[in-house]
């Protein structure tokens, strides 16, 4: 029988994203939902790699003891604005507030600011822990704050945050196209190197 990979995410997008990359391994790829693991853990890291382990540790505590468990920490860093929203994207600007809100809010904070000062990064770092392994890998996507909302695809900030070398925003992309270029995907990928 194939060794259990447990994704520690309550995301379906980013469990497929898993499961995608991941797929020609030899591994049982398994949701927390699937292991029978509820575990909401605080992120109270400083950093992303920090965050992602203190995920994938708590739930390497909750299942079996041969199995591999991977977490993500991942957000969105602008350069003009000292880093923010960073480890904070998902509560920026309150929990409860729409990307539609959170993303025209940054376009106003940006208002006027031209292009070479509107740099930033999407970030992600990925965990794998197991009983005698630990492990983070770090990728970026570098791209800069569009001026205006534009794109359906993706999720979070990706309406305003445009990869000048396509021309696009990575809510324009389409699901494969991101992936191949994303923070996630790279660090995923980095991640496949260590199975
Ligand atoms: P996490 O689920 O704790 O890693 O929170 C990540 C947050 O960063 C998300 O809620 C989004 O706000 C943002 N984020 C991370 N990756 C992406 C992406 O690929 N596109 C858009 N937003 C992202």
């Amino acid at each position: 029988m194939s060794k259990r990979i447990i994704v520690a995410t309550g995301n379906e997008g980013k469990l497929k994203e898993v499961r995608e990359i991941l797929s020609e391994l030899d591994y049982e790829i398994v949701s927390m939902k699937e292991a029978g693991v509820f575990e909401d853990v605080d992120e109270t890291g400083t950093t992303f790699e920090e965050n992602a382990l203190l995920k994938a540790k708590a739930v390497l505590n909750k299942v079996n003891k041969d199995d591999i468990v991977i977490a993500d920490d991942s957000g969105l860093e602008i350069d003009y604005l000292g880093g923010e929203p960073g480890i904070y994207s998902a509560r920026y600007l309150g929990h409860d507030t729409s990307y539609d809100y959170k993303n025209s809010e940054i376009l106003k904070k940006l208002d006027g600011v031209p292009d070479e000062k509107r740099t930033a990064r999407f970030v992600c770092a990925i965990a794998l822990v197991s009983f005698d392994k630990e492990v983070v890998k770090r990728a970026t996507i570098e791209g800069i704050i569009g001026h205006e909302i534009a794109g359906e695809n993706g999720f979070g900030y990706d309406p305003i945050f445009y990869v000048p070398e396509y021309g696009k925003t990575t809510a324009e992309l389409n699901a494969d196209e991101k992936n191949a270029i994303s923070h996630r995907g790279k660090a995923l990928r980095a991640i496949r190197e260590e199975l």
